[in-house]
């Protein structure tokens, strides 16, 4: 089998936050001291050697970028300033725009103008919807988001959003796969794979691997950014009907303590990562790219305006909470239907599915490998025959 070499690959890959790769000289520091490289698929000094090599396929077909969850142990320890951790988290953006079928990911990663161009479009898009498309009749004695933008209209434009998102996510997670597993994808019995679900989706929700790296800190905060989230999407897209409500519930009632947690988990969570990336605090805050940057940004915003929508509520101040329910959504949408398929939030579905694809690999071959008759076996159904 031929291996293609290609010497513009750590070139290529500089505009995904590769810098100091090339430095490496493969003493294999950084995956002795990495707490998630197991046996079967150690890293990273591995991918450093494809990096310098200019192994793209390999690269491409490799699960071990998503197995890592930058805690930057490998960073710290390296005797050369390699930079072993950003520079797998530069092949993840890179293989991020690798499985995007439409090409936005890639131009989301190597261009900051056009994420900026793309996000103020879409704000500009959905300030226009709302000022087209809404009752005409707003309340102006109380403030009453339903009198202006019934839930029912706001679920359908959510249930369209999430379809769009959905196909776009599925479609590139499929890409994802049949890069990692090839043709075994179709070979490995649909038994494998249902066996192993429960673990895909416990490990999305709780990203328990990471627990295993030596800074807690980095998964706490990963973890209330990622529950903080899901209850997020799952209030205003699943449950919107009981969400946006102009009653407002009683102080302990479940949707306002699910509303609270949300804004909670993901305000620290957040701003902790932002705080740490401007003081460069810890290894993974060090290189910034301007993808994590947005996402951060995008998220805090859309949660500190939903904060402010709920105290002029409270106050009962219709003309403020109209305007700032416009400017929550000019928000809100351009990071769901932006950074969820196309860059930063997508890391979040590609790990737990890469573990998840692993996890059935090895299920299946060890069943094979059970079933091949060893030697001994080989020679007594001889005998028999
Ligand atoms: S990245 Fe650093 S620690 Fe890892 S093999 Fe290269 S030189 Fe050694
Ligand atoms: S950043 Fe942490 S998890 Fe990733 S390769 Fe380095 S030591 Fe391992």
């Amino acid at each position: 089998m031929s291996i293609k070499v290609d010497p513009g690959l750590m070139k290529e890959l500089e505009v995904f936050g590769l810098k100091d790769a090339k430095k490496c000289f493969h003493c294999g520091n950084c995956t002795a001291v990495c707490p998630l490289s197991e046996g079967k698929t150690p890293f990273p000094r591995k991918l450093m050697k494809y990096l310098q090599l200019g192994l793209r396929d390999k690269i491409l077909k490799s699960p071990e970028p998503w197995l890592c969850y930058y805690c930057g142990t490998c960073s710290e320890k390296c005797p050369r300033g390699a930079d072993p951790g950003e520079a797998m988290m530069a092949i993840r953006r890179y293989l991020t725009a690798q499985y995007d079928w439409t090409g936005f990911a890639r131009r989301f990663y190597t261009s900051e103008r056009f994420e900026i161009v793309a996000i103020v479009i879409v704000a500009i898009l959905v300030g226009i919807g709302l000022l087209i498309f809404n009752t005409g009749n707003p309340d102006w004695e109380h403030a009453r988001l339903n009198s202006v933008w019934p839930k029912e209209k706001i679920e359908l434009a959510d249930l369209i959003m999430a379809a769009v998102l959905s196909f776009l996510l599925l479609s590139n997670a499929y890409r994802c796969i049949k890069f990692i597993l090839g043709d075994m994808l179709w070979r490995i019995p649909f038994k494998y794979y249902k066996a192993e679900f429960k673990e895909l989706i416990v490990t999305f929700l709780t990203q328990k691997r990471w627990s295993k790296c030596e800074d807690k800190m980095q998964w706490f905060v990963h973890l209330l950014i990622m529950t903080g989230y899901s209850t997020a999407f799952l209030l205003v897209v699943g449950m919107i009907r009981l969400f946006q409500r102009d009653d407002i519930y009683p102080l302990l009632h479940p949707i306002r303590l699910l509303g609270y947690y949300s804004t909670a988990a993901i305000l620290y969570g957040c701003t902790y990562a932002l705080v740490g990336r401007i003081r460069k605090s810890k290894s993974p805050y060090k290189n910034s790219h301007p993808t994590d940057w947005m996402f951060l940004i995008l998220l805090e915003l859309t949660t500190l305006t939903g904060i402010f929508i709920h105290f002029t509520r409270l106050l009962d101040w219709p003309m403020a909470t109209y305007a700032l329910y416009v400017i929550h959504l000019m928000v809100a949408v351009p990071m769901l239907v932006l950074e969820v398929p196309f860059a930063k939030w997508a890391h979040l579905a590609y790990r737990p599915l890469v573990l998840y694809v692993m996890r059935v690999k090895d299920r299946y071959l060890e069943a094979e490998a059970s079933e091949v008759p060893t030697d001994e076996t080989e020679s007594e159904i001889k005998a028999v025959t």
